[in-house]
């Protein structure tokens, strides 16, 4: 059994993904071909965003952004305490100070109430009003973006988000990695009227390559052509006219050509994965598995199933010994990462943060898993997990 199939889906795609394949090695326009730009238009079309700019990996598209806004020293940029390190490590790349914020319990995403604290904590210096790190006391730093986190897949809660960062003056950097395929409000992630959105092609990603891959998507304009620049070496007029400092952050040409017909069938492969996580919630309701919650007016991509249990590394032990793969994400808050600890932040800052890295647990979830399978993974879990730890 695989935690992530990418082979059933490599088989179906076989012929498509070896001609187009066939196309780039027969032309030889490795860097910047044709599929890259013919990608991007069906990228932007797909999330119903005015650009798209691919890039290297989802962890340059998320730092392209901040460094076009200027982002560094001296900048407090929020993020959620319980993420993918990448999130706020590219704040951090940058001299700038990740604001960590806790999050809803129920959803795994940044909570907007205390992101709208955090904002006010960090403006009076004050951390009576949210935990703050030790560099953001006395109003020593200036709230300037806040990047979310559509995990597992599933969309942050962008109306009060939104709505708190126009009337602060932030803009807002969507990390959605593992939410590209998911939905808010009837619109597409990379699409949500984020000042920027970043998305990841990494293989297991809702949308992989073969390889790593990324994308920034946005409607403003400047922001576009200022990414295009910082991709190619911060390039003004031609190659070799450097306007400001950037990175070799290019997709390559063969990691586009393989995205191609893999994007045609994403549409369909979210709602098979609909059907996978109706299935996990049906066979373990009323169980000792807390399984995930998707309010009203949310589509997740279920980049990851995600459950919560009290004896959680008793069950994912037995699961292992009965060859059922699942995966640990994450284990410690980003509060708690060892490359964090200048931040100062206590053990206890996040509380709901620190109670999921006890307890989650992802199952395997791909649009390919089948009801044989599927109905063993829920046996097992239903005969290993108990209510108390
Ligand atoms: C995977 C991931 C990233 C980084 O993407 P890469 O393509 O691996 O650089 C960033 N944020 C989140 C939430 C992720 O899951």
């Amino acid at each position: 059994m695989e935690f992530i199939d990418l082979k059933t889906q490599y088989r179906r795609l076989e012929p498509l993904i070896r001609q187009r394949i066939d196309a780039v090695l027969e032309r030889g326009s490795y860097i910047m071909g044709p599929e890259v730009g013919e990608l991007e238009e069906k990228l932007a079309g797909f999330a119903k965003a005015k650009h798209c700019i691919s890039c290297a990996s989802g962890t340059d598209a998320l730092l392209m952004p901040l460094m076009a806004w200027g982002i560094g020293p001296g900048d407090a940029v929020f993020a959620p305490a319980f993420s993918f390190f990448a999130t706020a490590e590219v704040v951090a790349l940058l001299g700038a100070t990740p604001v960590l914020v806790d999050i809803n319990p129920d959803t795994f995403n940044i909570d907007p109430d205390k992101l709208a604290a955090a904002v006010e904590a960090v403006k009076k210096g004050d951390p009576k009003l949210h935990p703050l790190p030790v560099q953001a006391m006395g109003g020593a730093l200036k709230p300037k973006a806040v990047i979310t986190a559509d995990l597992f897949g599933q969309p942050a809660d962008y109306a009060p988000i939104l709505d708190m960062a126009a009337k602060q003056r932030l803009a807002v950097l969507e990390d959605a990695a593992q939410g590209f395929g998911g939905v808010y409000r009837g619109q597409r992630a990379c699409g949500l009227g984020c000042h920027a959105a970043a998305t990841s092609f990494f293989p297991a990603k809702p949308l992989g390559c073969y390889g790593d891959g990324g994308a920034i998507f946005t409607d403003d304009d400047e922001l576009a052509d200022l990414c295009r620049s910082i991709r190619v070496h911060g390039k003004g007029s031609h190659k070799y006219d450097n306007a400001r400092i950037g990175l070799n952050g290019r997709l390559d040409t063969l990691q586009a050509a393989i995205l191609l017909p893999k994007l045609d069938i994403l549409g369909e492969e979210i709602e098979a994965r609909q059907l996978v996580a109706k299935r996990y919630a049906e066979g373990l309701a009323g169980s000792a598995v807390a399984t995930p919650k998707v309010p009203d007016g949310f589509v997740s991509a279920w980049a990851q199933y995600t459950v919560r249990l009290k004896n959680r590394d008793a069950v994912a032990a037995a699961l292992g010994k009965a060859g059922i793969p699942t995966g640990v994400y994450y284990p410690k808050t980003l509060a708690a990462q060892s490359a964090l600890a200048y931040l100062g932040y206590g053990a206890d800052a996040f509380p709901e943060a620190e109670q999921a890295a006890l307890e989650v647990l992802s199952l395997p979830m791909h649009p390919y898993l089948n009801e044989k399978e599927q109905r063993r993974i829920i046996d097992s879990l239903l005969h290993e997990a108990k209510p108390q730890a």
